[in-house]
């Protein structure tokens, strides 16, 4: 195992060797394949291409899957867990497009750390700068991958200084591009002194790596021609002069990041960032968590749900909670109380995803994902525990950015339609909304997409065509205030008002104007555009 830099030494071993990480990035990147290689290295699949193959083959499956094909993005989140040099990694893949960018804030409570991997030629693109911001909201720690280094791309110099520009965080190089583009031939470890070389033959290969004493070791010469290496001589001395040098606290609270270079379809770098992971990435960190903090190594279990996934087979109705364990040492058929309902569960069928395929969690531990079957008992945001009464807090829902009305194409079937638009709003893929006056309902979403996607699951999943049309209304906002306050804004508003799925008070509008009028008049109430999730 590699030394680590334990910044929680009161963890049992079994849970200081978890790494739960995300990967963030702008589509194209290349997070499939560095997924696919980091599971390749995890011993979880025997040869590259799994993934991706084995994403076609599930998604083959429906017309839903089919359209997220055709428009190549990967719209749920799901969770792989494999182990690397006595570490345990769990990566929890977050969805790319930007239309869910509720669902990818809510898996990045999930997790640890990110990997941010850009591409060498492209720098920080939009989505990676945005999923960044996300991350730095909560202090996550950052590694990055500069990918496609067999590429022309751009001077590793002018890289850094976008990454340290654009994302206002420190970067340091973890490894030292040899080369560009075509003569690109690999990189020199800066944090261990070697020379890493890429074999462009076998893509799946694991990269010569040869010890060397210094950048001065005559050995450089024998490997790497005498341009390059006048050229990466000047660059790592440049390099340590004006970059800052690498810092484990600093990397640990999100203020620096280590940069290496790679290729990951080259399978180059990949090991090295593996191993950074493991070295300078966080062990499971401390929850928040009402009405106290809760420790990992509490040796009671708990966990929060992140992620709702229904009807992952249409076969069966049945739907996975994701649960990120927050503390103790989980074991199949284990009574876990759920907080917000106060019944005891007993999760015996526990999910493990172990990157090959789904498989029963004989137990887990803090920083894990297991997924749990259950037929809607479990919501996003919710808690389990050995009994304390905890919530688990800081998973916020979002007011959607765009509304729309939807009918049942069939009027009979309105009390379907219903029970299906109930279940997308409990699996966080939706807001729902029934108007205080008037039938039918509105859906509210944070990107456009999101309706297509709806409308073809309730016709696949359901039975049921439905039509989208436009609202009357632009913006949605909870009503908070004490109950007589509500009352009386209730009763002179009721055209605007809305119920969502739990059961709280919405107010609806197309007007800015009217939001203001009413924080104005109604001094009582608060109009709130994030409610969290309980
Ligand atoms: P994602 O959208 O971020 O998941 O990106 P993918 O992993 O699907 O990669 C996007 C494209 O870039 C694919 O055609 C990959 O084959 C290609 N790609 C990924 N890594 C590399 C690399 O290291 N070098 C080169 N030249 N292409 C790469």
């Amino acid at each position: 195992m590699l030394d680590t830099a334990p910044n929680r030494p009161a963890l049992p071993p079994e849970i200081a060797r978890r790494r739960t990480f995300a990967i963030i990035s702008h589509p194209d990147a290349g997070k499939t394949t560095l997924t696919e290689k980091f599971l390749l290295y995890g011993g979880a699949i025997q040869m590259a291409g799994q993934v991706r193959a084995k994403g076609e083959a599930r998604r083959t499956r429906s017309d839903f899957m089919q359209m997220e094909k055709d428009r190549g993005i990967s719209v749920s989140a799901s969770a792989m867990s494999f182990d690397f040099k006595g570490f345990r990694f769990n990566l929890v893949d977050t969805p790319g497009h930007s239309d869910f960018s509720e669902d990818t804030y809510r898996t990045l409570t999930a997790v640890d750390a990110a990997v941010m991997v850009i591409d060498g030629a492209k720098g920080v693109e939009s989505q990676t700068q945005k999923l960044f911001e996300v991350c730095r909201l909560r202090d996550l720690p950052i590694l990055t991958f500069c990918n496609k280094m067999d590429r022309e791309s751009r001077d590793t110099f002018e890289i850094i200084d976008e990454i340290q520009e654009n994302l206002a965080i420190d970067v340091t190089p973890a490894s030292w591009p040899i080369g560009v583009g075509r003569d690109f031939m690999g990189c020199y470890d800066l944090l261990r002194d070697r020379l890493e070389l890429m074999d462009r033959a076998d893509r799946n290969k694991v990269a010569e790596s040869i010890e060397i004493n210094g950048l001065d070791d005559p050995k450089l010469a024998e490997h790497v021609p005498a341009h390059l290496l006048e050229q990466l001589r000047e660059e790592v001395e440049m390099a340590r002069e004006l970059l800052p040098a690498l810092d484990p606290q600093s990397v640990l609270e999100g203020h620096m990041t280590p940069i290496w270079f790679g290729s990951a379809i080259n399978s180059f770098g990949v090991k090295e960032l593996m191993d950074g992971i493991g070295t300078y990435g966080p062990e499971p960190q401390p929850q928040q968590a009402s009405p106290r903090q809760i420790l990992p190594e509490e040796t009671k279990v708990s966990g929060f749900v992140f992620k709702v996934q229904a009807n992952m087979d249409p076969k069966h109705r049945d739907r996975v909670a994701f649960v990120r364990l927050a503390s103790g040492h989980f074991k199949r058929g284990m009574k876990l109380l759920h907080v917000r309902s106060k019944k005891p569960m007993a999760v015996s069928n526990p999910v493990l995803f172990l990157a090959s395929d789904r498989e029963l969690a004989e137990e887990a531990w803090a920083g894990d994902i297991i997924g749990i079957p259950n037929h809607g008992q479990l919501r996003i945001g919710d808690t389990l525990t050995e009994g304390e009464q905890l919530r688990v807090t800081g998973i916020p829902s979002f007011a959607p950015e765009l509304l729309q009305t939807v009918r049942a194409a069939d009027p009979m079937k309105a009390k379907h339609l219903e029970k299906a638009l109930m279940q997308f709003a409990e699996e966080g893929a939706a807001k729902v909304f029934k108007p205080s006056i008037g039938s039918g309902f509105i859906v509210g979403v944070v990107g456009a997409l999101q309706f297509e996607v709806l409308a073809s699951r309730i016709e696949m999943e359901y039975g049921l065509p439905v039509r989208f049309e436009p609202s009357q209304f632009t913006s949605a906002r909870w009503v908070n205030g004490d109950k007589q306050a509500i009352d009386k804004f209730v009763t002179a508003n009721k055209q605007h008002i809305a119920h969502d799925h739990d059961g709280d008070i919405v107010y609806l509008t197309r007007l800015q104007w009217d939001i203001d009028r009413i924080e104005r008049d109604y001094p009582d109430l608060k109009l709130t555009a994030t409610k969290e999730m309980m």
